[in-house]
């Protein structure tokens, strides 16, 4: 399992999240080159630890445990994953270069 930030962060991006999270599986961080170009914020699923700490520090109430995702939002899982996916193929051919 993992958590999912979902629609609410669209037009917020507000970074408390990145802040609280222990192991730094949330993306984009201010400092970061796609943050201002990035539409919301995602979760990495394969680097997140399920600890929770995301959630009360979200001003829009955007992230949720995978399971208790809102049915309307439930694409907001592939959403995140394919964003860290993209992430991953992005610094690897930076590196590349
Ligand atoms: Fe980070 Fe914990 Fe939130 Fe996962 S649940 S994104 S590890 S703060």
């Amino acid at each position: 399992m993992a958590f999912v930030i979902a629609e609410p962060c669209i037009g917020t991006k507000d970074t408390a999240c990145v802040d609280a999270c222990p192991v730094d599986c949330i993306h984009p961080r201010k400092n970061e080159d796609d943050f201002v170009t990035a539409t919301q914020l995602y979760i990495d699923p394969v680097e997140c630890i399920d600890c929770g700490a995301c959630v009360p520090v979200c001003p829009v109430s955007a992230i949720f445990a995978l399971n208790d995702l809102p049915e309307k939002w439930k694409h907001y899982a592939e959403i995140n994953a394919k964003q860290a996916l993209m992430a991953v193929v992005s610094k690897a051919e930076q590196n590349q270069r």
